[in-house]
């Protein structure tokens, strides 16, 4: 490939480093000081700036005219550092040169004067993959450097690091480059090349490189070479694979509001369109930041289109900062894994995020019929928006003897209630207590199904339930119910369960889940009261789910 614009745009002064504001800062004063260590350590993530600084360290402590610390990449030894033919700078890829051998031509090699400079720099990089002994023979020669020795190690993993090598180094830690660091240096490129490209295609860009200023230089390199220097969003998204942003905000304006059904239907949208479900996930964080950020009244600094960042402004003032905060933590918890179809931890995510009538979504007081029984706390937009009147009361009771509960007949497992109406004798039934459940909850939180983590899918139902022998679990949605059914069809998981209900409720119960129909409806809160009353219950409080989510 041509590397015409790699070399270009390879920084050459401290300044230029993207990210590393006081690395580079403390770098160029010890120059600017001549206080120069026998040995650095610059640990970071790839791509994010440690052997380009470490090859301006090389200029700027050699350059014969350095002004405030920084090379003046002009006279001759800047110069040939820079095309790569200094014999004073020795760079050595410890990924391929890893051993014994390698570092004792180096030790042999130190003793030697540099040629031009005043100093002899070796850059080892990927340090960590030298051999035990060739990590020992190197811990030799910085034990005692030949003073007109500067050695720059590079790594990404300086856990694998011997500790005597470390404590031997002045160490620097260069941070992941943030998605808007890399904006900002593509933007200058593209206008330093004549490109046209908006600021949602560089976005995307600098999304796919994940943090590696490099990546995502190389991807635009190749972008331009390939496409030319007119770049359009589409042209940018077909050929990183990527798109489907006007989904993935979409997909945000319906998990904050709740709406399960159409953030499904927008999955399966991206997904059938081939596209990277990691790739919509990372747009989902960066999107819900810049709520969050937007609910914080912080500035909001993206290169996304005017009127998104409007939209975005306005879900600020529109939702709760738990809602906001809720669906972050939902959304973070999603972990891709390789034996998986990525779809699946990715839905189970978003319906989770999506679903929680216990927490308030909107800022605004929830639409609750009046009643001389619940108080609405106008001064708490933070919490459920409802405080408890009465202590120790945590339930909806239901009064009248007998009712009828409509349930789903869309399962066939012989766990699951069919019929569509059963008749409740009320003496027999008794609501979990909440306490009750959380200790369960807990309690299985490190229990894992073949697929799922037990404790998570027994956190999305919405009641629980004591009838004669069996401890009777609601899901408002199918595809919860669905998931835990397929996990206790393996008589080991369901005993798991079975077992910790025993412990918990001091009796044994058989486990069943059903799909309660009067939750699926849009109006939540509203109508789940309405369905309790209609049922002849009086409210007289609110179930506070935060702790559970909090665990
Ligand atoms: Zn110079």
């Amino acid at each position: 490939m041509d590397q015409v614009f790699y070399r270009k745009w390879r920084p050459r002064k401290f300044s230029e480093v993207i990210g590393q504001d006081s690395i580079v800062q403390t770098l160029c004063n010890a120059v600017n000081l001549n206080r120069i260590a026998h040995a650095y350590l610059f640990t970071g993530s790839k791509g994010s700036g440690k052997t380009s600084t470490a090859r301006i360290m090389a200029k700027a402590i050699n350059c014969r005219n350095p002004i405030d610390g920084e090379p003046d990449n002009e006279c001759q030894i800047c110069v040939d550092i820079d095309s790569m033919k200094s014999l004073d700078l020795i760079e050595i890829d410890a990924a391929s040169h890893r051993g014994i051998d390698d570092i004792r031509s180096l030790k042999n090699n130190v003793n030697f004067k540099p040629t031009a400079g005043k100093y002899k720099i070796y850059i080892i990089d990927e340090v960590h993959m030298l051999t035990e002994a060739a990590f020992n023979a190197l811990l030799k020669t910085l034990e005692e450097p030949p003073p007109h020795i500067v050695f720059i190690l590079a790594t990404t993993e300086v856990h694998k690091v011997l500790p005597t090598i470390v404590s031997r180094c002045q160490r620097f830690n260069f941070l992941s480059l943030k998605v808007e660091d890399i904006v900002f240096r593509l933007k200058k490129l593209s206008l330093d090349e004549g490109v046209e490209i908006g600021g949602d295609a560089l976005l995307q860009v600098a999304q796919v490189a994940s943090g590696s200023l490099r990546d995502a230089e190389n991807i635009f390199e190749r972008l331009i070479l390939t496409y030319g220097s007119k770049l359009e969003l589409e042209t940018v998204q077909n050929a990183l694979n990527v798109g489907y942003e006007n989904e993935s905000f979409d997909l945000i304006r319906y998990i904050l509001c709740g709406d399960t059904k159409k953030c499904l239907e927008i999955i399966h949208t991206i997904e059938i369109g081939g596209n990277n479900l990691r790739f919509t996930h990372k747009t989902l964080l960066e999107y819900i930041r810049l709520v969050l950020h937007a609910k914080t009244s912080a500035e909001i600094i993206s290169p996304l289109s005017d009127e998104k960042v409007k939209t975005i402004r306005e879900w600020g003032k529109q939702y709760s900062l738990s809602r906001i905060l809720y669906c972050f933590n939902r959304l973070l918890e999603i972990k891709f894994s390789r034996d998986l179809m990525d779809v699946l931890p990715f839905e189970l995510g978003i319906v989770e995020a999506s679903t929680d009538i216990s927490n308030d979504i909107h800022n605004q007081e929830m639409d609750i019929k009046d009643s001389s029984n619940i108080r609405i706390d106008k001064n708490d937009n933070f919490g459920t928006g409802i405080s408890e009147k009465k202590d120790n009361v945590d339930l909806i009771k239901q009064k009248v003897p007998e009712q009828k509960v409509p349930v789903s007949n869309n399962g066939n497992s012989s766990t699951v209630i069919n019929n569509q109406d059963i008749n409740i004798n009320l003496d027999n039934i008794e609501q979990l207590k909440l306490s009750q459940w959380n200790e369960i909850l807990k309690f299985l939180r490190r229990s894992k199904g073949k697929r799922f983590n037990l404790s998570a899918l027994l956190r999305v139902s919405v009641a629980q339930r004591i009838e004669k022998e069996s401890l009777i679990i609601s899901y408002k949605h199918p595809s919860h119910r669905n998931r835990l059914e397929e996990e206790i069809d393996d008589i080991a998981i369901r005993k798991v369960l079975e077992d910790a209900f025993e412990q918990f409720l001091g009796k044994k119960y058989i486990m069943q889940l059903e799909v309660a129909e009067f939750l699926k409806t849009e109006d939540k809160e509203k109508n789940l009261v309405n369905a309790a009353e209609e049922l002849g219950a009086i409210v007289i409080g609110q179930v506070n789910h935060k702790s559970i989510q909090n665990e």
